[in-house]
């Protein structure tokens, strides 16, 4: 394993890490929400309840009818356990008016001190106002309780007087909220008093923190777990695709990369098997270009080498004829070697492409003239049909390439009939060229691939009467580098029409 590697981690180690900071996440706000907050949540959901009760019944002592209140209070006390006491706090001396609880262990009054007490800071405090307390309350509460319990309320006094001396850790203190508020009404002004008790929350909260702690052993457990499965689920394919893609790099074209649990690995498996499927191609592409091009330049040199030696060996062999071939040779030497140069070039875009208006009319007679002499000793009929003359854009030397490669091909591939048609044809503002025989034609399946760098239709390799195998592939770049289009339609037995189409520049902008 390379050093660099051997520093990262594997992937289920950073799973496990996100798993473990999201339990940590969670139980850590489960802990804050369930011990740290939850007293003073509880209080605050118990003041609103108070203050909703209160205000309830103030709106009912304001508007509503007398009778209507009293169903309203014990609805209240009934539904809430709430203690509700109503005041009438016109004169200096207070007189209660009304004072229930539905709680059993409540006592039902309130001293007075204490009314009197809420009395001044609702007044202070604008008309309104919420206490909690702790120890007084509770001795109240807890005495009514044992009074209930046929205590009298004396022994009840001493018993909660012992009782709060009792060095206790679990005895917990009972609370009770108190809300008051001073309602005006016509006959003068009313004290609304509603009580209710605050269960202690900490036995609760003893009770929530072991579960706590025993949910937070099991959550992380759980979260290693499921991040080293998930893990494995995850890496265990991207290992297996690593292991092939080793293999493929060293030139193991065969291998296969299957499926995977995934998407996103089965669609990284159908990439390098594609990947793999051309790297193959192109392999064996390249083996069978350099096996052609290395018989096709071993073949004109023997020519030219045995000749060469023949000359030189026997002084009457040095016939104007001999030497013919070794110059023809040599020639096909250096189309060879030009062909190949411009295609590379081409292939790699450094060809050099001068875009410049042209008659493509008048290059495609240009070329016509050089088949004179051909068509006179082969009887070839060579026809150009065309209406109009047409200018394209485009590299002229180039396009004339094109045009004399796929006529060339034609003549080569020639019909009983002997004649090859260039039909030039101007549709909208294109202008669309065929060069059409009627030879033996492409069989349908090869139509696709004779467009390919050295690729020759047939089995065998015809080298003497065929060009350098580059031709078709120097048009398919060519015209691609002119963002023209091409194609070929043909059929076995009746003949190829093979076509281009450029865009025309309109005449009178010429
Ligand atoms: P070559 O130098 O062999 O002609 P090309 O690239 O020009 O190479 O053509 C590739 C192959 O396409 C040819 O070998 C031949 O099999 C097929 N081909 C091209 N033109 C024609 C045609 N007019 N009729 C029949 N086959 C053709």
């Amino acid at each position: 394993m390379k050093p660099e590697l051997k520093k990262k981690r594997p992937l289920r180690f950073y799973l496990a890490i996100g798993f473990l900071t999201f339990s940590a996440l969670l139980l850590i706000i489960l802990w804050l929400f369930q011990t740290v907050f939850l007293e003073s949540f509880y209080k605050t959901i118990k003041t609103e309840q108070v203050k909703s009760c209160a205000y309830g019944l103030e709106t009912y002592l304001k508007y509503g009818e007398t009778g209507k209140f009293y169903d309203l209070v014990t609805e209240i006390e009934e539904q809430n356990s709430m203690l509700v006491g109503v005041y009438d706090t016109t004169d200096s001396i207070f007189s209660c008016e009304y004072v229930s609880s539905s709680r059993p262990w409540i006592r039902s009054d309130v001293p007075m001190s204490t009314v009197y007490d809420l009395y001044r800071q609702a007044t202070d405090n604008g008309g309104k106002v919420s206490t909690i307390t702790a120890a007084e309350k509770e001795s109240r509460f807890e005495m009514h309780s044992r009074r209930s319990f046929g205590a009298t309320e004396d022994e009840a006094r001493v018993d909660i007087i012992m009782h709060e001396h009792q060095p206790s850790l679990d005895r917990e203190t009972v609370q009770i909220l108190a809300y008051a508020c001073i309602v005006p009404v016509t006959d003068g002004e009313r004290l609304i008093l509603v009580e209710s008790e605050i269960t202690p929350v900490n036995s609760v909260v003893e009770t929530l923190r072991y579960q706590l702690i025993i949910m937070t052993a099991v959550i992380l457990l759980f979260s290693v777990i499921i991040a080293v499965f998930l893990g494995k689920m995850i890496a265990k394919p991207i290992s297996v695709t690593n292991e092939k893609a080793k293999a493929l790099a060293k030139q193991d074209y065969d291998v296969s990369f299957e499926g995977g649990r995934y998407r996103e690995i089965t669609e990284l498996n159908t990439t390098l098997n594609f990947a793999a499927g051309e790297l193959k191609k192109v392999d064996s592409l390249q083996k069978e270009l350099i096996s052609n091009i290395s018989h096709d330049l071993r073949t004109p040199l023997t020519m030219i080498t045995g000749y060469a030696e023949v000359m030189q060996d026997l002084p009457g062999e040095m016939t104007p004829e001999n030497l013919q071939i070794i110059i023809d040779e040599a020639n096909r030497l250096n189309l060879l070697v030009t062909d190949l140069l411009d295609i590379s070039r081409l292939q790699s875009n450094t060809a050099d492409i001068k875009m410049a208006p042209f008659s493509l009319t008048k290059c495609i007679e240009s070329i016509f003239s050089r088949y004179t002499k051909l068509i006179e000793s082969d009887g070839l009929n060579i026809v150009f049909e065309h209406d109009r003359e047409v200018f394209v854009m485009g590299d002229e030397l180039r396009i004339t390439q094109v045009i004399y490669n796929l006529i060339n091909n034609a003549i080569n591939y020639i019909g009983e009939d002997k004649t090859v048609i260039v039909r030039q044809t101007v549709t909208d503002e294109k202008v669309r060229i065929d060069v059409i025989d009627h030879g033996e034609g492409i069989p349908e399946e090869q139509l696709p691939y004779i467009w390919d760098r050295y690729y020759r239709a047939g089995e065998e390799h015809r080298r003497a009467k065929i060009g350098t195998g580059l031709g078709l592939s120097i048009v398919k770049n060519v015209l691609l580098a002119h963002d023209g289009e091409y194609g070929v339609s043909s059929a076995l037995g009746e003949g190829s029409d093979f076509w281009f189409i450029l865009p025309v520049i309109p005449t009178d902008e010429e």
